[in-house]
């Protein structure tokens, strides 16, 4: 009987979803391999930062802490109050052309490497998994069989050990907000006391249970926004993991090691399919499913030592290099996303080197520029000082003419310090005036605002505006 050649994926359907909708459960193989022990201990690095993040004081706070009581956010040492958050604005641009420019020279690095879908699902939750239920034939063997008390065992033991898990990375989620001591407190402590927090979790770990039980790589086919940008972020020079197909076609099985000469090094023996987690195979070409986890380079390069030729038939490399051609690493895509990335990065910089623990706005009544009565020329402002710190501040302010031979000139309104609460903002009046036989025309005035210690916090210069010098004269001539 002549044999058929085994049909792999096909690039035209999801392998995830069968011809009716339904849901194929994708039972990855395990793979051992260089990449698989770098992903492990850097999928327990990243693991380990989450879970210590909030432990770790910087300054008196956690190194991540996003106070949301108090509107602060502090991160590694710094503290930034709510109205810092156009600070963010450079925060997420800054990630999202770093993610722009790493994805341009290495492709889906983040995905398979560190994102927290791929590092909880693939080093939490499949190895429970794997602990529990076995190997992937184990696994496929078990959802097809029937409901027996073993079965309901493992699988009960499981799914509870999902729900804790998806409980813990919930509360650890939930510590970024409200601290250690704060997430302490609501759990010894009645829901009824912190229900919002309560409803958080519940929501939370509900979410990531789902997840990470059942839905899986279909976030990373069917909802993540990355995933659908990459085929816009990438070009052929971009390292990407494929298959070299001018090596291994024509595929074909072997016997052994001897090798047919008529055929290429791809033995068709659909390891590198059997160990994808999302069910593709990476011979069709380089496919948005592929999530860069590097399984089937560890798999195929395990075929290769078995037969004894090279490794690297799937293999990191750009479309271009597999094709044979030269590869470029500089190329418009990477010019413009480094610029992108240091003007960014330039900003920010100037930006938080500048920030200052309070803001001072003087901003100029609206109406009259000026008021002259019996005795002096007037001009009003608003004054609006903003309290950036975790303390009540007391500030005094003091304004004197920026120009030499002023005389006569004073400040109304701001006589004692003004004491602003924490995260809190005052608004008062500020009224400039100079004697009216002291007023020969405009001026600026410079207006500091002195912390406690005395020195200067912030200043602004603002221009005294008046009537026409000679006019204003001649007129107090006239009248005297
Ligand atoms: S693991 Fe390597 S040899 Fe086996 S089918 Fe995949 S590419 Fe071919
Ligand atoms: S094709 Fe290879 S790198 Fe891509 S998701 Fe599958 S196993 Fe991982």
């Amino acid at each position: 009987m002549k044999k058929t050649r085994r049909q792999g994926p096909s690039r035209e359907r999801l392998a995830t979803v069968g011809e009716d909708g339904s849901r194929l459960v994708v039972h990855p193989a395990d793979t051992r391999g260089r990449f698989t022990v770098l992903r492990r201990v850097a999928a327990v690095l990243l693991i380990a930062v989450y879970v210590l993040l909030p432990w770790i004081p910087v300054n008196g706070y956690p190194a991540v802490f996003f106070d949301l009581a108090n509107l602060r956010f502090h991160l590694f040492g710094a503290t930034l109050s709510v109205h810092d958050l156009w600070l963010g604005f450079f925060l997420i641009t800054g990630l999202a052309f770093s993610l722009f420019f790493v994805t341009a020279l290495f492709g889906r690095i983040w995905c398979g490497w560190a994102c927290p879908q791929t590092v909880f699902l693939e080093h939490v939750f499949r190895r429970i998994e794997r602990f529990l239920e076995g190997d992937a034939v184990a696994r496929k063997r078990l959802d097809q069989s029937p409901w027996t008390a073993e079965k309901f065992l493992r699988r009960g033991t499981k799914h509870v050990l999902f729900l804790v898990c998806a409980a813990l990375i919930a509360h650890i989620l939930l510590s970024y907000f409200v601290s250690i001591p704060g997430l302490w407190g609501m759990i010894t402590h009645s829901p009824l006391e912190h229900w919002r927090p309560f409803v958080f979790i519940v929501i939370a770990t509900g979410l990531l249970y789902f997840n990470f039980s059942w839905f899986r790589e279909q976030l990373c086919i069917i909802i993540c926004p990355y995933g659908r940008l990459q085929s816009a972020l990438i070009d052929d020079d971009s390292i990407v993991i494929g298959y070299d197909e001018k090596r291994g076609e024509p595929r074909g099985r072997t016997h052994g090691r001897e090798r047919d000469p008529h055929l290429g090094d791809c033995v068709d023996c659909f390891r590198c399919v059997q160990v994808c987690p999302t069910g593709i195979d990476i011979r069709q070409g380089l496919q948005l499913e592929c999530i860069g986890c590097a399984n089937c380079i560890d798999a195929c390069d395990k075929v290769m030592d078995r037969l004894g030729r090279p490794r690297g038939l799937i293999r990191y490399d750009s479309l271009n290099g597999l094709a044979g051609k030269p590869r470029r690493i500089l190329r418009p895509r990477i010019i413009l996303y480094t610029v992108l990335l240091v003007i960014g990065l330039v900003v920010a910089s100037v930006s938080i080197s500048r920030y200052e623990p309070a803001t001072f706005n003087i901003v100029r009544l609206q109406g009259a520029a000026y008021y002259v009565d019996e005795t002096s020329v007037r001009n009003q402002f608003t004054v609006r000082v903003i309290n950036k710190t975790m303390e009540s501040q007391r500030y005094t302010l003091e304004a004197r003419p920026a120009a030499d031979g002023i005389e006569g000139f004073s400040i109304v309104g701001w006589d004692a310090p003004v004491t602003v609460e924490a995260n809190g903002e005052v608004v008062r009046p500020l009224v400039l005036r100079i004697a009216r036989g002291a007023y020969n025309g405009g001026f600026p005035v410079r207006v500091e605002l002195h912390d406690e210690g005395g020195t200067v916090a912030l200043s602004h210069t603002v221009e005294f505006i008046g009537p026409d010098p000679r006019l204003f004269k001649a007129h107090e001539k006239a009248v005297p």
